[in-house]
């Protein structure tokens, strides 16, 4: 066993095939990411911190709301990509998930999806 130095011991070690697995969906799957302004629920019309629409298998789209942190939209991209993974989970597991895995990914780990988020705010129409 190589030891790791500087790095805390991983309590969880399935963390690292998530990240690989969250990596190739976001550099080999059809996910495009935007950042829209006042992101709603097309449905409801009630506030969001990001959404999932998977319904066009040529086209996935994750929405992020622009007015959140950047941590936040790491997290919410994170969240979003676990909804796609495991599109029977409800609410409430997603969420336990995203929040292990956002305290088990390292630093670098966190920075290379957060790579993955668009700079500007995108116009496109949330569906
Ligand atoms: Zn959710």
């Amino acid at each position: 066993m190589r030891k790791r130095h500087g790095r805390k011991p991983k309590v969880w070690p399935l963390i690292d095939l998530l990240f690989d697995e969250l990596m190739r969906l976001l550099i080999n799957d059809c996910i495009n990411i935007f950042i829209v302004k006042d992101l709603r629920c097309p449905k409801t019309g009630q506030k969001l911190d990001g959404l999932l629409n998977g319904d066009d298998e040529n086209e996935i789209k994750i929405f992020i709301d622009r007015d959140i942190d950047k941590n936040e939209k790491t997290l919410t991209l994170i969240h979003e990509l676990l909804h796609y993974i495991f599109p029977d989970t409800p609410e409430g597991r997603i969420r336990l998930l995203e929040k292990s895995a956002w305290r088990e990914l390292s630093d670098i780990q966190r920075k290379a999806l957060g790579d993955y988020l668009p700079k500007r705010t995108s116009r496109r129409k949330v569906t």
